[in-house]
């Protein structure tokens, strides 16, 4: 069979895009689940937990090489590999009515009617690790009760949730976490900091949902704005990226990801727009410079939170933009941040 009769599927990686496309019949994109991080730290959980797929989709996969790029020849195929691929997603929905325009607060409304006082079906963690941070965050420091005016910070445990990574892996079952913030409420307090833990949950939702519609769309230079364009894509190396003439708060950032795989929400919004705006760089490379690396890389919301901040999102307000100098006095006053990290 020649190969412009085939149909050829892409992992999340833009670049094989561009050399491969034209010799096939169809291109498609999909998602790649996991980063280099996340597969060095979480090895043993991913083990544990009987609904992750991405050893299957290795082993599946295990003949065609470059690790990103496998061809069908029939839609059968193309089933079976997104069956063992996308058999568990970790959401709080199995399915909701969702069109492409809808913005995240046409969403939210949506899905808070469709929320449940708690979820029968919830999946136990299986992992001691991960117990032991919910026991840590919702009974031994009631963490819960203050996120709402701790959650911008930049430096420590405490100030957000940090289940992320465990959200991402599917260590930690989101209905469950969802289940501990109601229980929460019920035993301690409810406030504006436990239902914003959910608002938070309903983005990682909402971007979920997002991808389903758009698919190609979110590694495509101009998201759902424009044609489809896969080119202009660049991976960079951390000491590449150190140097380029920029705010020090960049560097600091580069050092923290490298070294811990994770950046706060706060920093990683204040990243992307140095990274979109004072280094007009692409916001793919930046996607795929955190799908790389990010402990918690999940790609709905690591790709829609880039296309989102890029101006290529379902965002109405555009492009958007952080200046540094005032965030930092906003959220790292005394520099602590920057000591620690440059
Ligand atoms: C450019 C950019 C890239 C990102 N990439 C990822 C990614 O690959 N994986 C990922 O899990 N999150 C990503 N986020 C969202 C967010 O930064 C992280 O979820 C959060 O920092 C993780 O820390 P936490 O668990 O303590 O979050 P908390 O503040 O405690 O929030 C609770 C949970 O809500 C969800 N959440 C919070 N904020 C967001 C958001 N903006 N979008 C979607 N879900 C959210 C997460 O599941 C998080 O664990 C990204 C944000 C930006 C700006």
């Amino acid at each position: 069979m020649s190969e412009d009769s085939k149909n050829l599927l892409i992992i999340n990686n833009i670049s094989y895009g561009l050399t491969l496309s034209g010799s096939y019949k169809k291109v498609f994109f999909s998602p790649k689940f996991y980063s280099e991080n996340q597969e060095r730290f979480f090895k043993d959980l991913y083990h544990s937990f009987k609904c992750t797929n991405n050893l299957e989709w290795k082993d599946y996969i295990e003949d065609v090489d470059v690790s990103a790029v496998l061809c069908w020849d029939s839609d059968e195929e193309k089933k079976v590999f997104e069956e063992k691929m996308i058999n568990y997603q970790n959401r709080l929905f199995e399915d909701i009515e969702f069109d492409f325009t809808d913005s995240f607060s046409n969403f939210r409304k949506k899905a808070e009617k469709k929320l449940p006082p708690s979820y029968s079906h919830a999946i136990y963690p299986q992992s001691d690790l991960v117990m032991k941070e919910i026991e840590y965050y919702f009974d031994e420091k009631k963490l819960a009760k203050s996120y709402f005016e701790t959650r911008n910070g930049l430096v420590g445990r405490d100030f957000s949730t940090k289940f992320s990574a465990y959200l991402s892996c599917g260590a930690l079952d989101v209905k469950y976490l969802y289940n501990r913030v109601k229980e929460f409420e019920k035993n301690h307090i409810k406030n504006k900091s436990t239902s914003w833990i959910i608002f938070e949950l309903l983005w990682r939702e909402f971007f979920y949902w997002h991808y389903q519609k758009l698919t190609t769309k979110y590694f495509s230079e101009y998201g759902l704005k424009g044609s489809l364009d896969f080119s202009r894509f660049k991976d960079y190396e951390f000491d590449e990226l150190r140097e380029l003439p920029v705010h020090n708060f960049f560097y600091a950032a580069l050092n923290e990801l490298e070294e811990t795989g994770y950046l706060s929400n706060r920093v990683r919004q204040i990243f992307a727009s140095i990274w979109l705006n004072d280094l007009n760089l692409n916001w793919r490379s930046g996607a795929f410079l955190f799908e790389r690396t990010l402990v918690d890389y999940d790609v709905y919301s690591n790709y829609g939170n880039w296309m989102y901040l890029a101006g290529v999102g379902g965002d109405p307000r555009g492009r958007r933009y952080f200046n540094v100098e005032k965030q930092l006095d906003m959220y790292d006053p005394d520099r602590v941040y920057m000591k620690k990290w440059l």
